[in-house]
């Protein structure tokens, strides 16, 4: 009979947390073993791979929040693995605009916010906004963080992977873990795999994995789709992020325009409901208890005095038109024509976690510890900025 597998760390999930975590326990412990368990084939294939690319500043967040603490932090640690991985960085600069007079408010707030967590960013006016980006219009006001960013997505992932195998850790892509408890994790590939210690970085599907755990047993994710089209413009025709200013109540950003390493023009990402959690378009992934699930769920949501969700699913479902997006987007940028966006991107789904006692959706990371484990529950954005400080709060944990 083959021998059983074991490491010190077990790490379920090989996106960007997961493995960040394992790079973080190999940097500390040298000698220590580390296998993580990729269910996909191959690196990126969920969120960590279909995002925006954008390397936040940090300054949304509230100033008591790990977002806070843990992006302006995560955003100079991942520009520094950048460099010396040397994956492009494209220097944009993000501009937050105005549509009213009834937006300013919530832009100073968002200065405030960012002076609180030590974010450097500017209130500018409208002439200072033209000479940074000449596309962009606003109101009276607008944000300027020169600290934003952005690189690609996978080709960090990628290169966090090959310094976690270079640190001695053991990556088993294509395989999925079945089920597990304290000190074990069982894979069809690999039989039953004996871990010290077994971190949850399962994405989508870490309330699942917690709950094998008996952790977590309160929270139920609510996957949000995210659409992207990208425009037909010269590389460099936009050359900052162009955000709204965010409706508080909510997690999600608004429309926006982003740019890519590249240099492209790109709208989105909507937060429009998934139907399953890999929901990303055709029937990938299609299953009927997690839609079953989630149609029990959305319900809860709807009554939450919390966020204003009548508003959200207003504004955020016409976004399946793409039409309706890009003219969305048109009142951020002007010069946006529908018939220049019409290029879809790769849709990503955002793990978002509701706790069903209350009826919200968490704003900020959850991170829960159970017997032998510690369950990574909602890696939302700005998740992948801040992965390399996440990890070592998350590490600091395990380690106590
Ligand atoms: C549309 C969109 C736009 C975003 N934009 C940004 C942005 O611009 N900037 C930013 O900082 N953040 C952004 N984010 C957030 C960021 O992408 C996430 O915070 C981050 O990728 C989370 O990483 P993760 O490793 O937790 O998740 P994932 O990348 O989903 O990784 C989890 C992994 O676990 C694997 N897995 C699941 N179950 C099992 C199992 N049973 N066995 C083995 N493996 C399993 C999955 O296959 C997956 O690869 C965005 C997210 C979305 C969806």
């Amino acid at each position: 009979m083959p021998m059983r597998m074991r490491a010190d760390l077990v790490v379920i999930g090989g996106g960007i947390v997961g493995l960040a975590a394992a790079d973080a326990w190999l940097h500390r412990n040298p000698q220590g073993s580390v296998i993580v368990i990729e269910k996909e084939p191959q690196l990126a294939a969920h969120a960590s791979g279909r995002n925006s690319g954008v390397l936040h500043a940090g300054f949304y967040y509230a100033p008591d929040s790990l977002k806070a603490r843990l992006t302006r932090q995560g955003n100079a640690q991942l520009r520094d693995f950048c460099a010396e991985a040397g994956i492009a960085v494209r220097a944009t600069g993000k501009v937050v605009v105005a549509q009213s007079e009834d937006e300013l408010p919530a832009l100073r707030e968002l200065h405030k916010r960012a002076v609180a967590n030590g974010v450097e960013v500017e209130l500018i006016d409208e002439q200072q906004l033209r000479a940074l980006e000449p596309l962009a219009r606003t109101h009276g006001s607008a944000l300027w963080s020169p600290t934003t960013a952005v690189a690609d997505p996978t080709a960090v992932v990628e290169a966090l992977a090959a310094r976690v195998l270079a640190r001695g850790g053991l990556l088993l892509k294509g395989t999925e873990v079945l089920g597990a408890g304290p000190g074990w994790v069982r894979t069809a590939k690999y039989g039953e795999i004996s871990a010290g210690h077994i971190i949850n970085a399962a994405g989508l599907y870490a309330d699942v994995v917690a709950h094998w755990f008996g952790v977590g047993t309160d929270y139920r994710m609510l996957p949000f789709k995210g659409l992207y089209w990208y425009g037909s413009w010269e590389p460099g025709r936009l050359t900052r992020h162009v955000y709204p200013v965010p409706d508080a109540r909510n997690p999600f950003l608004g429309v926006h325009l982003t740019v890519t390493v590249h240099g492209r023009a790109k709208i989105g990402p909507t937060a429009i409901p998934a139907l399953w959690r890999e929901d990303y378009g055709g029937i990938h992934g299609i299953s009927a208890a997690e839609t079953l699930d989630i149609a029990r769920t959305y319900p809860r949501f709807f009554t939450s005095k919390d966020h204003d969700v009548a508003g959200l699913m207003r504004s955020e479902l016409p976004k399946y038109s793409r039409k309706h997006l890009v003219r969305q987007a048109a009142s951020l940028v002007p010069s946006v024509r529908v018939e220049d966006f019409t290029e879809k991107g790769r849709v990503g789904v955002r793990a978002q976690l509701f706790h069903l006692p209350s009826k919200k959706l968490e704003m900020d990371f959850v991170v829960e510890q159970g017997e032998a484990s510690t369950h990574i529950l909602n890696a939302v954005s700005p998740g992948w900025t801040s992965s390399l400080a996440f990890a070592g709060y998350v590490i600091d944990a395990v380690m106590g």
